[in-house]
């Protein structure tokens, strides 16, 4: 037996022992047998934090024209600012989705708990991620930034010091709701926040209220609704804002 033959039968009895499913070339190959379609081509942006090709950016060069309040944002110079005590909500609607939002609170603080940096991104108008200048800033820990607002903390505090822009990275599953409005599968969230995991696929309570339980709408709701940022009487910046929808690639499976 050649060297080579001896290594590679060492190897395979090696394997073998500790159980390690290594495909050898007289392995024959397991395929699922599913017909998938081709996952489209997307291209990406030149980073991470720019939109790819399959994008809708919600905000970005100076336009606001997906939004309903399209006055209601300030530009100042590269970023805007919400000044409608009502927020702001897009004029389309959207389900599972993932969200791209750069934001920065006020560099001079001015207060403290809630009253710092609050903003908020509403998920179809209805469940919040907390925006808040947690930044050597005590609160509740349910009401710190990236927490879903009284619903859980975020796993970790990675905020910012104020002024400096933050990023959250949202991937949103929409709840399902069947006949009469009864539950089918709730809600689904996972945020980064500056690139590091702060929510991982929570389940949802339901909508944010602040004067009660969690809950989810007791008719239901639609599949899409409008994106809504709050406002909470706080300058926060907001640039770079994108949105992709992302429906689910399903396959056939073998008969
Ligand atoms: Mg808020």
């Amino acid at each position: 037996m050649a060297a080579r033959q001896v290594i590679w039968a060492g190897a395979a009895v090696v394997a073998a022992a500790v159980g390690v499913n290594y495909v050898f070339a007289q392995t024959r190959e397991y395929k699922s047998g599913v017909v998938w379609p081709e996952p489209k081509v997307v291209t990406p942006g030149p980073t991470a934090a720019d939109p790819p090709a399959d994008a809708i950016v919600l905000l970005g060069g100076n336009d606001t024209s997906k939004w309903k309040e399209s006055n209601s944002w300030e530009w100042k110079g590269d970023h805007a600012v919400v000044k409608s005590k009502s927020g702001v909500t897009t004029k389309d609607a959207y389900g599972d989705c993932q969200i791209h939002v750069e934001f920065a609170t006020p560099e001079k603080v001015s207060s403290s708990g809630q009253g710092r940096g609050n903003s908020g991104v509403y998920l179809m108008g209805k469940y919040e991620v907390q925006i808040l200048d947690s930044f050597e800033n005590k609160t509740y820990f349910d009401g710190q930034c990236a927490a879903i607002y009284k619903q859980t903390p975020p796993l970790v505090n990675v905020s910012r010091k104020p002024g400096e822009w933050q990023t959250f990275d949202i991937v949103f599953e929409a709840p399902r709701f069947g006949d009469g409005g009864k539950l089918l599968k709730p809600g689904y969230v996972t945020v980064l926040h500056n690139g590091v995991l702060v929510q991982n696929h929570f389940e949802l309570q339901g909508g944010t209220f602040y004067d009660r339980p969690a809950a989810y709408d007791k008719g239901g709701h639609a599949d899409r609704l409008p994106l809504h940022i709050q406002y909470h009487g706080n300058p926060v910046k907001f640039r770079n804002i994108w949105i992709r929808e992302i429906p689910p690639i399903v396959g056939k499976k073998p008969q």
